[in-house]
Order: C-alpha cells, then sequence, then structure tokens
C-alpha cells in the first residue's frame, strides 16, 4: 500500500461500480395523496408500506436513487442496536432490552422476505457478526470479561450468540491481537449496492407508486389544510411527507439538529484477493470489516472505521454560522478524506500485515446520522406540515428501518400492522421524536468546523 495517497480518482463506492437503472425526471406539478423524500433504504421501506395500503405515493430523490448511505456501507444486517446488552439494560431495563433485540430480529425478518418477494439477488449470507477485543487497548482486559457478560446476558434470553476466548479469537480474527470476542450467530451481510437497486426496482413496480430521480427538494410548506413539496421548478401537493434524507433531515425540522449529528464514515475496498480474509463481519476498537464474495470464487476485503469519535474531519454541523445548510454536508460528506483514509490504511496494516501490499481499488465517504441515545428518531416530526420520518439509525440502518417505516406508516394512516402491535409501544416510548435523550452536548471540535 502506497504512502504517498493520492484520492482524485477515489469517492465513488464498490457497491455502486455496477450497472443502475435510472428512473424519471419531474416534469410537471402533481398532486399525490403521500410525498416520501429520499430514496435510500427508509424512503423506499416507507413507500412499499404506502403501497401496501393502496396510498398514491410520490418519492422525490435529489440525485439517482441509491446515491445515500444505504449503498456505501458495510453491508451488515445486525441483530443488535448501536449499544451493548448491558448498556441498554442498565439505561432502560432487561424486558425493554429484550423486546429491543427481538426487535433488531423481527427487522431482519422483515429485510429477507423483501429480498425473496423482489428476488433481489444481493449476495445474502449468514456469517455473523463478531467484536474482538485487541491487546493494544489499554482496558482489553476488562473488554473481554464484557463480552463474557454480555454473552451471557444475550444467552438467557434466548438470543443466539457464542463468547469467544483468546484462542478462537485470534483464530477467527487471523491476528495474535485479538484476545476475546462475542459473534452474534444470526447476523448477515449483503451486497448493498445491488440490496438497494433491487428493493428500488421491487418497490417502484408496485401500483400506486412512481419515483422521480435528480428531484431535489428545497421548501415543504402547509396550506392550512395542505402541504406542498417543491422541487426547484415544480411541486406536489399532498396530504402527509415521509422524510428520509437520512443525515440531512433537519435541513427541514431544523429542530433535530442537535440530535442528529451527520457524522462521516469511511471505507475502502482491495482489489480480489487470492485467499478468503475472514468469515463474516467484524468490529473492533477503531475498525471494521468483512469479506465481500465475487462471482468467480475470489474474495475482497472491505475495511472501515479508523477514527475516534470526535474526529473534526468527520463531523458536519448542519446549518452555517448565518443559519444557511452547511455546504460541505453534501460536498464533502460523501467523499474519502485524506486524513480519514490514513488511519484507515494504519489500522489495515495492523490487523492485516499480510496484506499490506495489496492494491486498493474503491475509497469511499458515506455520511450518516447519530443520536446521543444510540436509537432512531421515528414518528410525527413536524404537525403543521404534517411531516413524518425517520432518521438517526446510528449506523444500524438494516437493524431498524423496516420496523420503523412499518410503525410511522401504521400511525400516519390510522391502520393496524403487525409491527405496530408487536413492537410499537417501545418505538413510541424509545425513539420518539424529539426527545431530550437523544441531544448532543455541544462537541468540542464543532467550533472549528
Ligand atoms: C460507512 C458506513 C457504514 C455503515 N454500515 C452499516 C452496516 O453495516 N449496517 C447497517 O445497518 N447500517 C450501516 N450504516 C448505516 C446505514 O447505511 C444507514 O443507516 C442507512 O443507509 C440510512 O438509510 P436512509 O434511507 O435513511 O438514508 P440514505 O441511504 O442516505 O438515503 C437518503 C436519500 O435522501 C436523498 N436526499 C437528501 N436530501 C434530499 C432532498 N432535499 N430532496 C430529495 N432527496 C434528498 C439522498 O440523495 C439520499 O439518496 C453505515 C453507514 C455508513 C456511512
Amino acid at each position: 500500500m502506497s504512502t504517498q495517497l493520492d484520492l482524485s480518482h477515489f469517492g465513488s463506492p464498490y457497491w455502486l461500480d455496477l450497472p443502475r437503472p435510472t428512473f424519471a425526471t419531474l416534469d410537471r406539478n402533481l398532486n399525490a395523496e403521500a410525498v416520501v423524500i429520499g430514496s435510500g433504504i427508509a424512503g423506499m421501506k416507507i413507500a412499499r408500506c404506502l403501497a401496501r395500503e393502496g396510498v398514491d405515493a410520490v418519492i422525490l430523490e435529489a440525485g439517482r436513487a441509491c446515491d445515500g448511505a444505504s449503498s456505501r456501507n458495510q453491508g451488515s444486517i445486525n441483530q443488535g442496536p448501536n449499544m451493548s446488552y448491558p448498556d441498554c439494560i442498565r439505561r432502560h431495563s432487561r424486558d425493554i432490552a429484550r423486546e429491543l433485540w427481538q426487535m433488531g430480529l423481527e427487522n431482519h425478518r422483515l429485510l429477507k422476505s423483501q429480498i425473496d418477494e423482489y428476488h433481489i439477488d444481493c449476495d445474502y449470507q449468514v456469517d455473523g457478526f463478531t467484536s474482538l477485543a485487541r491487546r493494544d487497548e489499554a482496558d482489553w482486559h476488562d473488554r473481554v470479561e464484557a463480552y463474557r457478560r454480555e454473552s451471557d446476558l444475550l444467552r438467557e434470553d434466548g438470543f443466539d450468540v457464542t463468547f469467544l476466548n483468546e484462542q478462537q479469537a485470534e483464530q477467527v480474527g487471523g491476528n495474535s491481537i485479538y484476545a476475546g470476542g462475542m459473534r452474534y450467530e444470526s447476523d448477515a451481510q449483503f451486497h448493498s449496492g445491488k440490496y438497494a437497486i433491487g428493493l428500488v426496482q421491487g418497490v417502484t413496480r408496485l401500483p400506486h407508486v412512481q419515483l422521480f430521480e435528480t428531484a431535489r427538494v428545497h421548501e415543504i410548506e402547509s396550506t392550512g389544510t395542505r402541504t406542498v413539496v417543491k422541487t426547484e421548478n415544480h411541486t406536489i401537493e399532498t396530504e402527509r411527507v415521509f422524510l428520509s434524507t437520512n443525515a440531512l433531515v433537519p435541513q427541514f425540522i431544523p429542530g433535530l439538529a442537535s440530535a442528529l449529528r451527520a457524522e462521516r464514515g469511511q471505507v475502502f475496498v482491495t482489489e480480489p484477493l487470492a485467499e478468503r480474509p475472514c468469515q463474516g463481519s467484524f468490529g473492533t476498537s477503531l475498525a471494521w470489516w468483512r469479506e465481500i464474495i465475487e462471482r468467480d470464487g475470489r474474495f475482497r476485503l472491505l475495511f472501515g472505521g479508523g477514527r475516534e469519535r470526535e474526529e473534526p474531519d468527520s463531523l458536519f454541523p448542519q446549518f452555517t454560522s448565518d443559519g444557511g445548510p452547511n455546504p460541505r454536508l453534501e460536498a464533502e460528506g460523501f467523499r474519502p478524506s485524506l486524513a480519514h483514509q490514513r488511519r484507515l490504511d494504519e489500522q489495515f496494516q495492523l490487523l492485516f500485515p499480510h496484506l499490506a501490499d495489496v492494491r486498493i481499488t474503491h475509497r469511499w465517504g458515506g455520511l450518516q446520522s447519530f443520536t446521543a441515545d444510540d436509537v432512531p428518531q421515528a414518528g410525527l416530526l413536524d404537525t403543521e406540515r404534517n411531516i413524518y420520518g425517520i432518521a438517526g439509525f446510528c449506523g444500524r440502518g438494516n437493524c431498524h428501518s423496516d420496523v420503523c417505516a412499518e410503525h410511522i406508516v401504521s400511525k400516519a394512516l390510522g391502520v393496524e400492522s403487525n409491527v405496530s402491535n408487536r413492537f410499537g409501544f417501545l418505538i413510541e416510548t424509545m425513539m420518539q421524536a424529539p426527545r431530550k435523550s437523544a441531544d448532543w452536548k455541544p462537541w468540542q471540535s464543532e467550533q472549528s468546523l
């Protein structure tokens, strides 16, 4: 791997390095029962639920379908949210933790049922998610013990997890740096681009659904009885809006800016390798990775992470000091940065020294949003304009997006759904927007951005 890092040819994710379908552009004003803004996994799942209820839905996408985080991620389907089981028990209760992890399994089931229903050929595989403790961390003993305790609790509650001792961790991680760990056996992986594109194709074939690309929404206004959604040249009058623009949700709901922190994650992918580099998805401090299985039987390694939480080159305030939208959010949020990619390279050389000389074919960035209490915001975001939405998946879109979409659509339309009957109470109590516990304290590096 070269020490002279030149990023000028990078930026496009491996997951989108394939032929992509195009969709219509908006050429007239419209009326629709519902408008969905954003065509990532959240928007498409919302549109799918609306179509099931026979609601006319127009999806407006600023760029091309699947341009966002949904095709820029690790492609792991996790059962657990972005917090540990003991943490969740401490903050809430054992019953709530059990329900939240059950809800992750339900989300996985719904996601898999779309793959089957739309025949999405997206390399879905169930190879688990493994978390590993590293000996170069000061508190690695404590971490190993924490994994032991967490896997005991999860198993007591009926979940399929395995504690890894030192020898097992070294073996599955392929490096003597690992001192122990824990694996969720039923977590899965897929090709994020093929999944997201397959989902868009499946949903847009449904009656009542239309998707328009290059239709950036600039304004959402109330007329008193209806809501008007405005793009540069056209307007759509509607009864209700569903906002699924991920880290950009506060652009239309400024009150959520302190509860949806826009953070850039970064990733690279190696050239095809002769040997399988790992099996399944992995996470450790400062790094996460997975293998990608190529159709010709070779493997690539996808590698991401490599930063502390507060690294200034990865945080993007929503607004500039004069209150306008921060232009860097989109201009830089999806690009790889030199500082962050260098940190990735350092971690990669430490954790995969035998692959130090392989060629990196793709490097990219992806903007996502995080809440301070580690679960999304889902619900009615603005009463006057009748805007519902989901955001703040905290790096777990594949863990929360289906159940949240099911619930907010059933709530908006006043219809029953199995998900709402089973998990509606949990979503309402934990993920209600706005809520105080989701708010971040101003972060130290904010001023310097
Ligand atoms: C590096 C990285 C790794 C991750 N790894 C995982 C993982 O392994 N597992 C997991 O579950 N999650 C992971 N995530 C998180 C996951 O990718 C996201 O939570 C999920 O994709 C969010 O989906 P979304 O539909 O809300 O947003 P997006 O996919 O970002 O879609 C939002 C869409 O809205 C559009 N848009 C924005 N503004 C407007 C506007 N004004 N008008 C019209 N359209 C607009 C955008 O163009 C975009 O297409 C990761 C994220 C990143 C960045």
